[in-house]
């Protein structure tokens, strides 16, 4: 809809797969929640399956567009886009998602760290649909957040960090991290997750990780801002996101 709203394609055949009730639907499993690719941003904000064992993309599709916008828009649509700039694909990430996929040779499960290969490029074959994602069902002790940057209200977004921590006691024991637009697909900020990892939880030892960032990331100037504003930006809301998800 996106490219077309653009006029950056003109389709002669326009399939709509809005109306396949089975990519629709929100499967629990006993560890994971297999959410259909049709499911709308809208859906994700308020299905209680979602909210409860996956918050992270309940907490990202209200960070998508407008209510219209949400209405219209899919989780399977945007992950298939693949837009770097596109916050649920970082979400998927950060929750290391594993994307259903379905075609003439059958189905095929592909980890969302293989599937987004370039920007709006993905590993799809051609002949395939994206039925749906699965996501691990969120255990004890973790929390999250998704912190989110645009020069505007109209603006699409300058930054994204969606940020999964895991706390025992006054330690973090796990975090999982991903960027949107920070690089041609979304990407894992690693050296930030392993700095975390151990490490107490206090405002300095999260400032000191997300500086990290200065090395991993490769953000590029777009939007009339530098790289070396979007390094900083990167740092703080990572610092920003972590630090919110702590009082989630
Ligand atoms: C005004 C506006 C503002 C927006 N703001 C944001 C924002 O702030 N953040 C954000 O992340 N996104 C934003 N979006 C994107 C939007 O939320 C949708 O996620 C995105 O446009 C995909 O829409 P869709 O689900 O209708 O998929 P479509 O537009 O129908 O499809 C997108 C692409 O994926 C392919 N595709 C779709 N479904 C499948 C499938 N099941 N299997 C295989 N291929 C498939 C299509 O062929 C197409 O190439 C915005 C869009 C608009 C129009």
């Amino acid at each position: 809809m996106r490219m077309l709203q653009r006029r950056l394609v003109r389709p002669t055949l326009l399939v709509d797969v809005g109306c396949l009730s089975r990519m629709r639907e929100v499967v629990e499993e006993p560890d994971h929640l297999v959410i259909g690719a049709t499911t709308t941003q809208h859906e994700l904000l308020h299905d209680a399956r979602v909210r409860a064992h996956a918050p992270l993309l309940s907490l990202v599709a209200r960070h998508v567009g407008d209510p219209a916008v949400r209405h219209r828009g899919t989780l399977g649509g945007s992950v298939a886009h693949a837009d770097p700039a596109g916050d649920p694909p970082a979400a998927v990430l950060a929750l290391d998602g594993e994307i259903i996929v379905e075609g003439p040779r059958g189905e095929r499960v592909i980890p969302s760290a293989e599937f987004f290969v370039g920007p709006f490029r993905t590993a799809l074959e051609p002949d395939e649909l994206l039925v749906g994602v699965r996501v691990p069902k969120m255990g004890e002790g973790w929390t999250v957040h998704y912190e989110k940057f645009r020069l505007s209200a109209q603006k699409p977004t300058l930054l994204g960090v969606a940020v999964m921590v895991r706390r025992v006691g006054d330690c973090f024991t796990d975090a999982h991290i991903a960027l949107a637009n920070s690089g041609s697909t979304p990407v894992r900020a690693t050296a930030v997750e392993v700095a975390l990892v151990g490490a107490d939880v206090t405002e300095e030892a999260v400032t000191k990780a997300a500086d990290l960032l200065d090395g991993t990331m490769e953000p590029f100037a777009r939007q009339g801002v530098s790289q070396a504003y979007l390094a900083h930006l990167a740092r703080v809301l990572t610092r920003r996101a972590v630090v919110a998800a702590l009082s989630w």
